[in-house]
């Protein structure tokens, strides 16, 4: 009969292995605990992290996205989609001629990877800190273009509404408009179905139409 191979490197005797493995557990006991006591106590991320997107807007509340749908291009995951349309007189959600009218991002596909902000022309994507994007449902992780537009600041007046009288698109990359023109109001959103009553009184507590998700 063959002898049985002796395990190569083998050096405690058999009846020690017991022992043995405990000692690794008394060298891990005095070591410094690597334990994060997530999510009682949250960790601060490096100020560049990708996180949750954000489409931003100009000083008067006017949004950056264009609808080019470049972001959409640069995306490996197929997580973007975008459709663009016109401004009008009426209805302007940007300064220049046209504007995202459907803008969501699907984060059960995103690897946060960050391309499509290098790919947008604008600035008018960017990337939050924030990274708690876990949901139980695939629906709720895809996120529209009101939940990912910036929220409104000082001096800023919620889209649509009118450019700022005596300018172009240019003078709002160039910086020189920095905050609503006195007496500006929000337009009603037709395209949505708002009425112009509703947008007087009421600056849209429905979920307009442009909120239905329409990418998978
Ligand atoms: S971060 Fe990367 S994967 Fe996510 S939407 Fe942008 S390009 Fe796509
Ligand atoms: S976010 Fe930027 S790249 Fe994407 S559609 Fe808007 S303007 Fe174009």
């Amino acid at each position: 009969m063959a002898e049985e191979p002796k395990e190569a490197g083998r050096t405690t005797p058999g009846f020690q292995n017991p022992v043995a493995g405990f000692g690794v557990t008394f060298k891990a006991m005095f070591k410094k605990r690597l334990t994060e006591q997530y999510p009682e106590q949250q960790k601060t991320t490096a100020p560049r992290f990708h996180g949750r997107h954000q489409l931003n807007r100009h000083p008067d509340g006017l949004e950056k996205c264009v609808g080019c749908e470049l972001c959409a291009w640069a995306c490996p995951a197929d997580a973007i989609y975008v459709e663009g349309a016109d401004n009008t007189d009426e209805e302007r959600y940007s300064p220049g001629e046209r504007y995202g009218r459907v803008y969501q991002i699907n984060y059960a596909r995103c690897i946060l990877c960050g391309l499509c902000i290098e790919a947008c022309p604008t600035r008018a994507l960017t990337m939050t800190n924030e990274f708690e994007l876990a949901d139980s449902s695939r629906a709720n992780l895809i996120y529209t273009k009101e939940q990912l537009l910036a929220g409104l600041e000082d001096g800023m007046v919620d889209s649509p509404h009118a450019i700022y009288p005596g300018t172009d698109e240019q003078d709002y990359y160039r910086g020189l408009v920095t905050e609503a023109a006195p007496g500006t109001e929000r337009q009603p959103a037709l395209s949505q179905g708002e009425a112009p009553q509703e947008a007087a009184a009421d600056s849209g507590t429905d979920e307009p139409a442009s909120g239905e998700v329409v990418g998978r």
